[in-house]
């Protein structure tokens, strides 16, 4: 995700409006490391805004999740997770607490560069994911 400043405008030109509900959310989302789903994002915002609806909250991150500012992690079977930084990394997913941490990748590999895609197919993302148990629940 972009300086809020950069969401903000991008917002605006799509014609929506940035309200201090949306603000929020951009706030709590800007270098969150953490990984939050849907619902850990709604309990945050709704301790500032108590009349804040969850549909709100979704749709908001699925309007920046189609900008491009926000990736949607499908590692948990259980609940999407969301992650602002767009740079190119893996994620470690552990089964038994449901942590998603980050892996940084070497620079020299290019995930998005698979070999074998068709030409014809446009790839948009790519999730490279280590599943198993993180230390404190080994
Ligand atoms: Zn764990
Ligand atoms: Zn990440």
């Amino acid at each position: 995700m972009r300086d809020i400043e950069k969401v903000v405008k991008r917002f605006r030109e799509a014609g929506l409006k940035i309200t201090p509900q949306r603000l929020s959310i951009f706030n709590l989302l800007q270098r969150n490391r953490t990984h939050p789903s849907a619902d850990d994002i709604y309990r945050e915002v709704l301790k500032v805004h108590p009349s804040i609806s969850f549909t709100t909250v979704y749709k908001t991150l699925q309007t920046l999740r189609d900008m491009g500012e926000l990736q949607e992690l499908s590692i948990n079977p259980e609940r999407s997770h969301f992650d602002p930084d767009m740079s190119e990394h893996a994620h470690t997913f552990c089964r038994s607490c449901k942590q998603i941490g980050d892996l940084e990748i070497a620079p020299e590999t290019h995930l998005l560069k698979l070999p074998n895609v068709p030409d014809s197919f446009e790839v948009h993302s790519v999730q490279v994911h280590a599943v198993g148990l993180c230390g404190e629940c080994r």
